[in-house]
């Protein structure tokens, strides 16, 4: 595969931007490669500035269920365009919007659109604090909030690829009300809300993390968090940035029975486009501004591009069940075929999947915690993906990530993938 052009532009990228990219994990720095640079990308395929084509599994990181570009979603865009692009009032669409989301997650009242998972999660959190009148959170080891301060402890994703799971530039002062805890274990959790829990404003977790690859929260450790903050009065947040509208339509709540107090989506609402939104019972949502005291606010939070393509795609997500089921279907397959490679090379890593989220850890499971995690024979990962990449299919650059099916992958794609899944596992070895 020719790579000189993504080169070239990478040298000029690197002078005026920070490692020559917008997002850390883009920069493939931990592979040891210089980043493809995309030119467009279509269904499930992307296209390079070299005229390399790769099946894409990384899917912009979760949003694009639909796969890239659909036309069910861009038709219409360019109406939207001319209608106008922000106009600092309401409009119409964000009210459709809002109600699309509290109709599918019954666990919430109220929702407010923000312009990225990141302020979601930041902004849940004051609310938490504000309804609650405390100070401590609690969030759990390789769980990845985005990059707000008090939410970058021990945190995954590109913290945990680049080694930074506590940041530099955040003051002491600031992560002092940050309480970490290990990801499924039980006997933590009842410890800290034994120690702390009257202290306690909001626990904030991923039910099923995909930012330390991909590991399961268990049934009894989501049930145990729902028990203990409602015995000590704490906001339970779900964020659901990757989960929402992936695992099912109707996101965490249907899968593991349990509800939040409050709930964080990000991209995936947008369908692309920068979008986020936290919502919870109207009790919580109270005391938000202008209703109540706790300030909050976006210029262009609710944005009518986000709106349209948000909209559209929840819509079809809601109208098409069958999506799931086919999604579901094709990730088993990946699995299936995964599992069935390692099996014939004698490797014995791991595979991990929840719905269309699926990750191949380059470690004897079972990967349950951040600990298991970090067992990764990260040297093997990072050849593998070379040698997948030079195979046309692009995961992330990272053990730490999930792969993201959509609903443009065909069985055909599943199929060459798995084939290169063996071919790259075999060199890598
Ligand atoms: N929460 C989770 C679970 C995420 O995976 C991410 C990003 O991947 C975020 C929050 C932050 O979202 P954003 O990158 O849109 O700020």
């Amino acid at each position: 595969m020719k790579h000189e052009k993504s080169v070239k532009v990478y040298e000029e990228a690197v002078k005026y931007i920070p490692g020559g990219v917008n997002s850390p994990v883009r920069a493939f720095k931990s592979v040891g490669l210089s980043p493809i640079f995309v030119d467009h990308a279509h269904g499930s395929k992307i296209y390079d500035v070299d005229g390399n084509e790769y099946i894409d599994y990384i899917c912009s990181w979760g949003p694009l269920m639909l796969g890239h570009s659909p036309k069910e979603l861009t038709e219409g865009i360019e109406d939207v365009i001319k209608r106008g692009t922000s106009f600092g009032v309401p409009t119409e669409i964000e009210v459709e919007m809002a109600k699309i989301i509290v109709d599918a997650y019954p666990a919430i009242d109220q929702v407010r659109m923000v312009n990225s998972g990141t302020e979601a999660t930041m902004s849940a959190l004051r609310v938490a604090r504000g309804y609650t009148g405390k100070n401590k959170i609690l969030k759990f080891e390789g769980c990845y909030h985005g990059h707000s301060d008090a939410l970058l402890v021990q945190s995954g994703s590109g913290t945990l690829t680049y080694g930074v799971p506590t940041s530099p530039g955040v003051p002491d002062d600031v992560v002092k009300h940050t309480l970490v805890a290990k990801y499924n274990d039980l006997e933590d959790v009842r410890r800290i809300f034994r120690e702390q829990g009257n202290d306690i404003a909001a626990v904030i977790v991923e039910t099923i993390s995909g930012n330390m690859g991909l590991v399961k929260g268990k049934q009894e450790f989501i049930q145990l968090l729902r028990d203990l903050c409602t015995e000590y009065g704490v906001v339970l947040i779900f964020d659901e940035v990757i989960t929402g509208f992936r695992i099912s339509y109707n996101s965490s709540p249907k899968y593991f029975g349990i509800n939040p107090d409050m709930v964080c989506f990000g991209k995936i609402i947008g369908a692309g486009l920068p979008v986020g939104a936290y919502g919870g019972k109207k009790e919580i949502m109270d005391v938000v501004s202008p209703v109540g005291p706790v300030y909050q606010a976006g210029t262009l939070s609710g944005n009518p591009l986000a709106m349209h393509m948000g909209k559209r795609n929840l819509e079809i997500l809601r109208d098409n069940p069958q999506i799931y089921t086919e999604l579901e279907r094709k990730a088993i397959k990946l699995e299936e075929g995964i599992k069935s490679n390692l099996e014939k090379l004698g490797l014995d890593y791991t595979v991990n999947r929840a719905g269309s989220l699926v990750c191949l850890f380059f470690t004897k499971g079972p990967v349950e915690s951040y600990d298991d995690a970090k067992k990764c024979d990260i040297d093997k990962f990072n050849l593998y993906f070379k040698e997948l990449l030079g195979r046309g299919i692009l995961v992330g650059p990272s053990q730490y990530e999930a792969m993201f099916l959509s609903n443009a992958h065909t069985d055909e794609d599943i199929e060459n993938t798995i084939n290169a899944n063996y071919e790259a596992l075999k060199a890598a070895h």
